[in-house]
């Protein structure tokens, strides 16, 4: 007897549910995708995508295609808002340790990449947008998804991969809200080639209570982040950039520069939220991937690349008979995974959004000590050997041959 082939529903196309659609579909799996906006986006900023995502993105086949533009990361530098350097992770050197780049990329390249990986496997890979989850239900048989443009579709497994604030998240584990971190992040990208920021490098600088990030996300182009700590729900009167360049008057060159090369509608504001690790992410034929999982606040740059080992680690497991028991599995080991990065996350915000003196002086004093010595070992052991795991690429498993079901089949 032939056994019929699974048919996985995908609820988002953000870059954890499109990695999971490609994982999913080299392993001979069907893919549904619903994504709620109108279209794919991307959030309109960069991402560090650390060695362990791109060992990810390698076995996913779409690395070559990501470093036509992403610069290869060399060194990443942590310093005071003066520019006194606390230390410098040599991250280029990860290429030899593991055989692949720590990347900086646009998001839009990531997101368009995935799509279209994931649309050229086959012909019948379905991603619809303007198509927003709004409720399930399964059975001992399957799931039924409820869809925002009225439509109902079947299939055997529900993934949620619908961000922070999805929909089955809340329809598995009820409505609890995200936790306010405390602090504001306001994102731009610069077109600036600048002498002080070569290709590959990153700054993290501190401030009080403030920070700023900036690195090269393609040839001549600066993604920048400035944090500050606020209210939540705010909104920006007036020209964000005058209120910036004033939070980091006197800060290190080129921040007023990058500032300046920055259009005033490529500014994107978010109060940044997180949640404490769970327990359960899953029931029946219902699981979640990505930030609807686990989200993790921007400081150790790992949300993107936990989405990427997660759709690795959900196909691997869906890859067997049971998948109900294979979901079990898959959030067992992302739960082990991701809880600890999730907290580190956390520890290093709150670090960063010291205001008082006192503190910020034994923050700098604690940071020049044990931040080149223990933590860049540390983060590395904890952060990127993980995916080694990824390093021979599959060979790609062909699809049946049969149709989508859909609706009441
Ligand atoms: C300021 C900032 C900087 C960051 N920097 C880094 C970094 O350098 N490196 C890194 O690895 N990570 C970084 N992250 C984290 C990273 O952005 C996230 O972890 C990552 O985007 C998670 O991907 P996702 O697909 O799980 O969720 P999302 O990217 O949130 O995608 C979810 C998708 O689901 C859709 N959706 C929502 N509700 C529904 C619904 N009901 N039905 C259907 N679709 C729905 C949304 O429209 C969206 O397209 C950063 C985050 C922030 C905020």
């Amino acid at each position: 007897m032939t056994q019929r082939p699974l048919t996985v529903i995908i609820s988002g196309g953000g870059i954890g549910g499109l990695a999971a659609a490609l994982a999913l579909r080299q392993r001979g799996i069907r893919v549904r995708v619903f994504e709620r906006a109108t279209e794919l986006r991307d959030g309109g900023a960069g991402l560090h995508i650390w060695t362990n995502g791109t060992l990810a993105l390698r076995y996913l086949g779409v690395l070559d295609e990501v470093l036509e533009t992403a610069p290869v990361q060399h060194v990443t530098h942590f310093g005071t808002w003066r520019g006194d350097l606390f230390g410098s992770w040599p991250v280029g050197d990860f290429i030899d340790r593991y055989g692949c780049p720590t990347i900086a990329v646009e998001r839009s390249v990531l997101h368009r990449v995935l799509t279209a990986a994931v649309s050229a496997y086959d012909t019948d890979a379905e991603i619809r947008t303007g198509a927003g989850v709004v409720g399930f239900e399964q059975d001992a048989s399957g799931v039924t998804v409820e869809l925002s443009d009225g439509d109902r579709v079947r299939g055997d497994i529900l993934i949620g991969a619908d961000g922070i604030h999805g929909a089955v998240r809340p329809g598995l584990l009820g409505e609890h809200p995200a936790r306010y971190t405390g602090y504001i992040a306001w994102r731009g990208k610069a077109q600036l080639l600048h002498e002080k920021i070569p290709p590959g490098t990153f700054y993290a600088l501190f401030g009080p209570g403030t920070r700023f990030t900036f690195y090269d996300v393609a040839p001549g182009v600066v993604h920048w982040m400035s944090v500050a700590n606020g209210a939540p729900g705010g909104r920006d009167s007036g020209d964000p950039r005058e209120l910036l360049a004033q939070r980091h008057r006197g800060w290190m060159s080129p921040i007023d520069e990058i500032l300046a090369a920055t259009p005033e509608q490529d500014i994107i504001r978010g109060d940044v939220m997180d949640r404490a690790p769970d327990r359960r992410w899953g029931s029946g034929r219902v699981t979640l991937l990505g930030d609807a999982a686990h989200p993790i606040t921007f400081n150790i740059g790992q949300g993107a690349c936990q989405a990427l080992e997660d759709a690795l680690v959900l196909a691997e497991e869906l890859d067997t008979t049971d998948p109900v028991n294979a979901l079990r599995r898959y959030e067992k080991q992302r739960r082990k995974r991701t809880a600890g990065l999730q907290q580190v996350a956390w520890r290093i915000g709150r670090l960063g959004a010291l205001e008082n003196p006192l503190l910020i002086r034994a923050r700098e004093l604690g940071m020049r000590m044990v931040w080149p010595r223990l933590v860049f070992r540390i983060a590395e052991r904890d952060q990127i050997s993980y995916a080694t795991r990824w390093r021979t690429p599959p060979a790609p498993k062909p699809l049946p041959d049969s149709t989508f079901q859909t609706d009441g089949a």
